[in-house]
């Protein structure tokens, strides 16, 4: 019971800690962050681990990350990007473009939707 909740507590600080060091811009949208947010719990790719709240993809907190219109990339140098699933998984087309734009930079494989 009291290592559930240091583990709770840490993950608190941690989450917090995200959000002020790699927020730049807030998405001001409850409604868009929720419907992005129950799209990784419902872990539509594979990628969301719901012990911690993080996606495999991007390392990220998500209830922090679907709450940011642009943010810093911890995998890039810390870029500053749009915010966006990195497997696309949020926004259909509109959002693949702005995945493959940063893949494009990375030197990655295009991605494409199933
Ligand atoms: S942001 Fe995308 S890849 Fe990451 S957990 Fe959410 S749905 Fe999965």
């Amino acid at each position: 019971m009291y290592m559930k909740k240091a583990i709770e507590l840490f993950q608190k600080i941690a989450e917090g800690g995200a959000n002020m060091f790699l927020l730049v811009e807030k998405l001001n949208d409850d409604a868009e962050q929720a419907r992005r947010l129950s799209i990784c719990e419902a872990n539509a790719g594979g990628c969301y681990k719901e012990e911690t709240d993080q996606c495999s993809e991007c390392l990220c907190f998500m209830k922090v990350k679907t709450g940011m219109l642009k943010h810093r990339n911890v995998k890039a140098q810390l870029r500053v990007e749009v915010t966006h699933c990195p497997l696309a998984k949020w926004g259909g087309v509109d959002e693949l473009e702005i995945v493959n734009h940063y893949r494009r930079i990375d030197g990655k494989e295009i991605l494409t939707l199933n």
